[in-house]
């Protein structure tokens, strides 16, 4: 048996069968990271002795019975998680020698149900971007390989690319993301993932470094909807110490997974047709359709009309939001420090040198927007728009269960293409952004390949607080769809 080929729910049966030990689970998976990361770069830091310490506590807590849902279980952590004692960079230099003395909610919840976490995963610098080619710690390679041009290297999405890249590769069986305007859901679709964005305030981001504060949501990857599911139930929960975090129930998500979709009312938003979309898109969407229609939902057509502003306002409001949530990085507590002959300068010398052009870039716009004889214009009209991005979702779900649509408009693209182009860079996330500006939980699962033999995505998007139903629907999907196809760089399959 391949012990890294496993699904985590498989991973765990054969666990508690005692087929395998979570050692030697876990041992597969350092060995993968061996062989795979230094192509890969997927990981900025890896931790094998901590893994294997762990993954020795998840055996002893197996054999007294006092495992948790995770014990044992080996994944990845997107390095703006803080860990306590390992060094958290969120991709940028001004971090690069951070070790915070604690630890996030969310991966503090993971280690409690046993969990094992064998690195931090690379990101775009501070969650910005959809390639992985604006980390300070260099790009990541993305798996898959184009059928014709298997030369060619792709990216894994982002900003969660290196994530992606971990799970898709046989590295970790799942892994934490965030996102901000797609994060997660752009690289799981580019990677043939299923990755879930909850709804907004249900994972804590206390010690989750902050991009937009309003806008990001920790989540997470896996290789399938169950998997995904089992992961989000020991992430969840409320916090105290996050002030946007909700104190609700979180219900039981695997068995949300099997509750089909007969009776459900799925929505085809008309918004989510982008010009110049590829056919193969368009019809892996019908495809969807008509997978959901077979199993029993009634398909409606909508209209969420202030979609096509979603994406102009996401880059006012999410720049915004970073200006102010970076301006702590000044080099005089923490990070990384610049010598300057004054504070003024020390400051300048820090900042010039620590962030990256993108980041610079956002701090550049969002401190525009904000600035006084433009803020009324610019960042006050943007909140007006988000709040009718808003309503438009609570009208359609009045009507409707949960939407359809497709996660991105293209498959994986080759690492350098879009880089001159900032603007194209950002239509990446034409579909993923609204489900943010709103706070509605998404997914995306893997539906199909295009020309290329690349993996393609579907998002179901579904009404705040009902991840329920999200799962529902991506499970039938996943299940129509037989997603069957490894990428061609994966454990045991080096090039
Ligand atoms: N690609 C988007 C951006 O660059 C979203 C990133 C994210 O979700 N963290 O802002």
């Amino acid at each position: 048996m391949t012990l890294t080929g496993l699904s985590i729910a498989e991973a765990r049966a054969g666990l508690d069968a005692r087929d395998f030990s979570a050692v030697e689970l876990v041992q597969a998976h350092v060995d993968a990271a061996a062989a795979l990361n230094p192509r890969l770069n997927a990981f900025i830091t890896l931790t094998p002795e901590l893994a294997l310490a762990q993954a020795a506590g998840a055996d002893a807590a197996l054999g007294d019975g006092s495992a948790g849902p995770l014990a044992g279980i080996p994944l990845g952590i997107k390095d703006l998680f803080c860990t306590k004692g390992v060094r958290t960079t969120a991709g940028s230099r001004i971090l690069d020698d951070f070790v915070p003395p604690y630890e996030s909610t969310v991966t503090a919840n993971l280690l409690r149900d046993g969990a094992v976490f064998l690195g931090k995963t690379n990101l775009d610098e501070f969650a910005m971007g959809s390639s992985n080619m604006t980390s300070a710690f260099g790009p990541v390679e993305n798996p898959w390989k184009r059928a014709g041009d298997p030369g060619a290297v792709l990216v894994p999405g982002g900003s969660s690319g290196g994530s992606a890249a971990a799970v898709a590769a046989r590295i970790a069986m799942g892994a934490t993301g965030t996102d901000t305007g797609g994060s997660i859901r752009q690289p799981a679709a580019l990677c043939g993932l299923a990755g879930i964005k909850p709804t907004y305030g249900r994972c804590s981001r206390w010690g989750v470094v902050a991009f937009a504060s309003s806008l990001d949501h920790p989540g997470a990857f896996a290789r399938t909807v169950q998997d995904s599911a089992m992961l989000l139930q020991s992430m969840a929960g409320f916090d105290p110490r996050d002030s946007t975090s909700v104190d609700r129930p979180v219900p039981d998500y695997a068995a949300a997974c099997r509750r089909g979709v007969r009776g459900l009312r799925i929505g085809v938003p008309r918004e989510y047709r982008a010009d110049g979309m590829p056919e193969e898109v368009d019809r892996l969407w019908r495809q969807g359709l008509d997978w959901l229609r077979a199993a029993g939902a009634t398909i409606v057509d909508v209209s969420l009309p202030h979609t096509r502003y979603g994406l102009a306002t996401y880059y006012i409001v999410a720049p915004a939001e970073a200006s102010s949530n970076l301006a702590r990085y000044d080099g005089v507590r923490f990070g990384h420090r610049e010598p300057g002959h004054d504070l003024t300068e020390l400051y300048e010398h820090t900042r010039a040198a620590g962030f990256g052009e993108e980041v610079k870039r956002r701090i550049l716009i969002g401190t525009y927007v904000l600035s006084a004889g433009y803020y009324d214009a610019y960042y006050l009209r943007a909140q007006k728009v988000r709040t009718l991005i808003l309503h438009d979702f609570d009208q359609v779900f009045a009507e409707v269960d949960a939407l359809l649509t497709p996660t991105t408009p293209n498959a994986a693209f080759a690492q350098g293409e879009k880089m001159d182009d900032p603007v194209a860079m950002y239509l990446n996330d034409v579909f993923t952004v609204p489900a943010n500006m709103a706070g509605v939980p998404a997914m995306s699962v893997p539906a199909g390949l295009d020309g290329q033999g690349l993996p393609l995505g579907l998002q179901v998007i579904g009404r705040s607080w009902d991840e329920e139903t999200v799962f529902a629907v991506a499970q039938v999907i996943e299940d129509a769809a037989g997603f069957s196809v490894l990428p061609a760089l994966r454990a045991g399959v080096v090039r």
